[in-house]
């Protein structure tokens, strides 16, 4: 079996280093005072630098209504990118599905090359429809599966349930602004 994470990514392309890092704090002392998570990293993730908040059984209960299944990769980590950063479904990223927010065409994998475009732009959000030619912001695209752009996104790794919605807007609500639901498998 492979492994896998729920990613919660801002719908905000450009996160700047002080608000990364202050946003991180809030969210691992949240998770901590909760329970949910462990007050000292190990390697329980895979995304960044391998370190995480490896999950404790409430937390589990909690965040996804699932049990611990032993699984040597099961914790909660964050991600950040100096640059713009995209969080993708698969390694790569995989599309099924990628409309323009103006158009409304279905491009499928011509969204690649969207985001090639919209990755090397100095706008931090503009993407040009290759049918239509309009500019939007690359998070108004409607993707399936979901991908995410920002500069920060917090990973649950590990986790043999989907987060449950009551959890996402939990979590949504302590940071402030919505998330979108990327789930990400290698
Ligand atoms: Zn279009």
């Amino acid at each position: 079996m492979g492994d896998y994470a729920t990613y919660l990514v801002p719908e905000r392309c450009r996160v700047d280093a002080p608000e990364r890092e202050e946003l991180a704090r809030r969210m691992v002392g949240w998770l901590q005072d909760k329970g949910w998570i462990a007050r000292e990293k190990s390697d329980c993730v895979l995304g960044g630098d391998g370190n995480g908040w490896r999950f404790t059984p409430e937390g589990m209960r909690h965040m996804a209504d699932t049990e611990d299944i032993g699984r040597h990769t099961c914790g909660f980590g964050v991600e950040t990118y100096e640059e713009k950063g995209v969080f993708c479904n698969y390694e790569g990223g995989a599309v099924e599905s990628a409309c323009c927010p103006i158009c409304e065409e279905d491009i499928g994998e011509g969204f690649f090359e969207v985001v090639a475009a919209w990755n090397t732009d100095e706008d931090w959000t503009r993407a040009v429809c290759p049918a239509c030619g309009e500019e939007s912001a690359i998070t108004d695209w409607q993707v399936e599966p979901a991908w995410g752009f920002s500069q920060i996104g917090f990973a649950f790794w590990g986790l043999d349930a989907e987060l449950t919605e009551d959890f996402v807007d939990e979590f949504a609500a302590v940071l402030g602004e919505p998330v979108r639901v990327v789930p990400v498998a290698l």
